[in-house]
């Protein structure tokens, strides 16, 4: 029978989904497409106290904006941790018959006095041959043996733990309740996962995990511990210091293809002078061999960047789709002044222009807008030019009998500018502030082209009284 490969992937449930956890959930889709293998999803909810089943529900439509869809073959799950809990239990019950736990009555308070006696740091193993049985107050504790603990990682290699730095460490607590380390095994065997792709920080938990393996009497899995992701200042990414949240992203306006590149590069490139990819091309070639030891920056200027040329990528129809939601839910114009036929004939020139599209509702709203509101800098700079009022009489004059389209717009005002020797950046500017109220946005004469003349021309008339 051939070994057919079972990833998986076991997010907490206690906040806003993590792009670390985002990555970590592509590394192991794309794995386990590649292989014709089986991506699980566990829920690992045991921690009751910081879960809610809104941060699970969050997580499940956050794979599904990442395109890992749960109703495609090789997804299977969600499972849930805390429905496993009696045999978290009972793995714990056969280590103690087994020899490989013990149980301990000694409090933290005791412990700590110990270790200050011993000056060793940690449990010292005092309850290994005291014969407890269980019972009120009494945590069990795994029997560490003697030797050293060799972890193959795909990513760091072969990483050797002395097993005397490792103590006896809890599995089931004084309540009986399992320890996270425990669970999270057994889930793993019971689930027959073969191969675990998670966060470096998890790395510490290895050896002992793998002992836990190596005790419950099943091989290990192929372990890989992909890069922790750092901020600029090279700090590990936190929910306090940094946007971490994807869902923050996807409001932001980020695409998910985008998303999905930027996240896969991250301690990862793909072969060929370019990041940017397909999600097909990716698949085909993501190794964990080739996975980068090092700290990957999660740089948001880069992700913009490559948002930028996915959006620049789309067809014009998908653009436009992939606007409407954003168009939809700004509170930037009153919605009923939106025109979806007026923005299509703008979107070619926005579609260029942003990087996110959460930048397209202020590109556009100077069309859905009554007055759009004048920023005061911009009326400041430009309107100071001793040109401003006769520029902005003569295009109202020229602009309410000419042929209305961008080209013969334009032609009035390069004259004018020309016959008075001045430069076109500079004569189109107060216009610019006049239609829109700012001093950058789409094109101009396009802009006014589809504004129409009737408005154009009243918001002329109304810059120019206020100019007084
Ligand atoms: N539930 C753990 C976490 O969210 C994952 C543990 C693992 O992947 O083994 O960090």
């Amino acid at each position: 029978m051939t070994h057919v490969p079972r990833y998986r992937f076991a997010p907490s449930p206690t906040g806003f989904f993590h792009v670390g956890g985002a990555r970590t959930a592509l590394y192991n889709w794309a794995l386990a497409l590649r292989t014709g293998g089986t991506f699980v999803l566990r829920i690992e909810d045991t921690d009751e106290s910081r879960n809610s089943p809104e941060w699970t529900q969050g997580i499940i439509d956050a794979l599904s904006w990442l395109g890992i869809d749960s109703s495609h073959p090789q997804f299977e799950g969600p499972y849930f941790q805390s429905q496993n809990a009696e045999l978290h239990v009972a793995a714990a019950h056969k280590l103690f018959e087994q020899g490989n736990a013990y149980w301990c009555d000694l409090s933290a308070e005791q412990i700590q006095a110990r270790a200050k006696e011993t000056g060793k740091q940690g449990y010292d193993g005092y309850s290994r041959d005291r014969g407890l049985t269980g019972g009120p107050g009494q945590v069990l504790r795994f029997r560490v043996p003697t030797g050293s603990t060799v972890v193959h990682d795909l990513v760091r290699g072969e990483v050797e733990f002395a097993n005397e730095t490792i103590e006896d460490f809890v599995l089931l607590r004084s309540n009986g309740s399992p320890m996270f380390l425990l669970a999270n095994v057994v889930d793993d065997i019971e689930m027959k996962v073969s191969n675990v792709v998670r966060a470096e920080e998890h790395l510490p938990n290895t050896p002992k995990q793998q002992m836990l393996w190596d005790a419950l009497g099943h091989t290990p899995p192929q372990w890989a511990h992909v890069p922790v992701l750092v901020n600029e200042q090279r700090k590990k990414l936190s929910k306090r210091r940094d946007k971490v949240a994807l869902e923050q992203y996807r409001e932001e306006g980020i695409l998910p293809d985008a998303m999905v590149n930027y996240l896969m590069t991250l301690g990862w490139a793909p072969a060929g002078d370019t990041e940017i990819v397909p999600w097909s091309s990716m698949v085909e070639e993501f190794r964990l061999e080739d996975v980068n030891h090092s700290p990957a920056f999660f740089d948001i200027k880069k992700l913009a960047s490559f948002n930028g040329d996915y959006i620049r990528a789309l067809s014009l129809q998908d653009f436009v789709s992939a606007s409407l939601p954003v168009l939809a839910a700004t509170d930037a114009w009153p919605s009923s002044r939106f025109s979806a036929e007026v923005y299509e004939k703008i979107a070619p020139l926005v579609q260029t222009r942003v990087v996110t599209m959460s930048e397209v509702p202020v590109m556009v709203d100077f069309l859905f807008l009554e007055d759009p509101a004048i920023d005061q800098a911009a009326w400041d700079k430009t309107m100071a030019a001793e040109f401003a009022a006769d520029v902005l009489k003569h295009c109202m004059s020229e602009f309410a009998s000419c042929e209305w389209n961008h080209d013969a717009l334009k032609t009035i005002l390069e004259s004018w500018t020309e016959a008075k020797e001045l430069k076109l950046g500079k004569t189109q500017a107060p216009i610019r502030v006049a239609m829109t109220g700012r001093t950058v946005g789409p094109p101009l004469f396009e802009s006014i082209e589809i504004l129409g003349r009737d408005e154009t021309i009243r918001r002329l008339q109304k810059s120019l009284s206020r100019l007084g």
